[in-house]
Formats: C-alpha cells, structure tokens, sequence
C-alpha cells in the first residue's frame, strides 16, 4: 500500500497512542528515519514514503512500544539549547534538569569562574553551561568511562571543558570551585517508578541508602571543595527536599530549596555564608 508522510504519521501516532505524547514521539521516529524536521514533514505531507523507511519506521514503533526510550531510538534528547547524543551508558537529559542550568545562569554574572559538574552523564549540564559562559572554566566528572566518550562528542568544538573520569568530589583539593552541581542517582531500589526506566544505566539513577547514598556523600564534601563565595546546587527526588536541606544544614551549609517548572521540590543551593 502506498503511504503519503501524512497517513504514516497518523498510523504511528495511532500505533503509539498508549504514550503520553503520540504525535511528538510519531514525529520524532519518523523525522529520524527520513531526516526531515517536524515543519519539513508539514510541508512534505502529501508525498509517498518508500517501503524501506516505512518498515524503519515500522521496526522503530514496536521498539517504543516495547518501552524503549525515544531517545536511544534515535540517539539523541533535546535540552536547553542542543541535541545531545545518548546511548544505553547515559542518562537520557530531564526537562526538570535544566532547572539546575536556568538558576546557574540567572546568578551568575560574567567573571571567570570554577565549576564542577559531577556525573555529568551524556554532558548535558556542563555543555549547556560551558557554551553560555565561554568565560568560565568547566570541569565534568563521571565514573563510567562510556559516558565521558559521548560526552566529549557532544561538546564537540566547546573548549572551556575538562572530563575526568572521577568519584563525586574525591579528586580535588580543598576550596577550588565557585559552583558545584550534580544531578545524581537519588532514586531508592524498591521505587517502583524503575520498571519504567529499565533501558537506562542504574548507577546514574539507583542510589543506596534509601536513594541517599550519592546526595549524603556530595553534601559531605562539597563544604571543603567550594571557595568562599561559591555555592552548591543538587538536583534531587520530588520527597527529598527536606532531608537534602537538613544534610547540607548539618554540614555547616545555608540552603535555598527551588522547584522545577511542573511545581515539584527539585534541587537546593547551599552556600557557605547566609
Ligand atoms: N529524575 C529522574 C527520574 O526520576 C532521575 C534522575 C536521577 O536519578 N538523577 O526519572
């Protein structure tokens, strides 16, 4: 049977319909098979789609129906100003992630400054800041080598970054980074949110301890490794917020709790002075 682009977009749309957004993700697959944006498949819409990318696209929608995530389909994920190339060995970036870049570049001003990106998976965070703040000199940490190759894909032509295969803030000295942040695994094994994230890695979303083992050892040490006027800012789970606040209190910090844009408790910032 001959498919216009149209009719196929509907059939996938249809095929995907138990999905949040269906004609986004239809979209998505499709726009990858074809090479083609979503306003270029609009103006195409009347013209037939050979038998080959109508079975690709066919293949790709019972790998999403099978729960695959969109963007290991077609190996990248928007966030804030870039496509970044994801795999099985990255986290796939959260739209509530790039609450932690919008509140970095809200305070900042256009001095040199010192960050840290601890865990920064497929380079998301790092990147996005590294680009807007070519000023500043960006350090990225992970412990899986994998992540820090795709990573440095990512940054491509950006040159204010460092990667460095590392554990949470071990490799540093005291007193060297004016911003810390980390989005680390904070979700505790039992949850049963994970059934829906089996295709991810664990260790950048399972955390011992109750999903405290990363954030308690971050809030730790993060103290020592900040220069006097730097700060701290963690992502964490949605019913966490209290508890990160009272860690990073104990260990002599002052905190400001912030929410992501669906009004969740999300990260806190923690200073060394009130
Ligand atoms: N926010 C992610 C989720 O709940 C988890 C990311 C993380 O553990 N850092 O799907």
């Amino acid at each position: 049977m001959i498919e216009t682009l149209e009719s196929l977009r509907v059939a996938t749309a249809k095929a995907l319909g138990h999905l949040d957004e269906p004609h986004l993700e239809a979209d998505l697959l499709i726009g990858h098979v074809l090479d083609l944006t979503r306003s270029q498949m609009w103006a195409r819409h009347d013209q037939s789609v050979t038998c080959e990318h109508q079975q690709a696209v066919w293949n790709l929608i019972e790998k999403r129906r099978r729960g695959v995530p969109a963007a290991y389909l077609i190996g990248k994920k928007g966030f804030w100003d870039n496509d970044f190339y994801v795999t099985p060995e990255t986290l796939i970036p959260r739209p509530e992630t790039e609450l932690l870049v919008e509140t970095i570049l809200a305070r900042s001003d256009n001095e040199a400054r010192s960050v840290v990106d601890l865990g920064t998976g497929s380079g998301a965070i790092a990147i996005s800041l590294a680009k807007a703040r070519p000023q500043w000199h960006v350090i990225a940490t992970d412990c899986m080598p994998g992540a820090i190759e795709i990573a440095q894909q990512n940054a491509n032509q950006v040159g204010n970054i460092d990667w460095l295969i590392a554990d949470w803030l071990t490799a540093f000295r005291q007193g060297c980074f004016d911003i810390i942040v980390a989005n680390p695994p904070y979700i505790d094994e039992t949850d049963p949110h994970l059934d829906d994230l089996v295709y991810e890695p664990r260790s950048a979303l399972v955390s011992g301890n109750g999903g405290f083992a990363d954030l308690n050892e971050i809030m730790t040490s993060a103290k020592s490794a900040l220069k006097p006027n730097g700060y701290l800012i963690v992502e964490h789970g949605f019913n966490q917020q209290t508890a990160v606040e009272n860690g990073l209190r104990k260990a002599g910090l002052y905190t400001q709790a912030l929410k992501d844009l669906s009004g969740q408790p999300r990260a806190v910032i923690a200073t060394l002075g009130a």
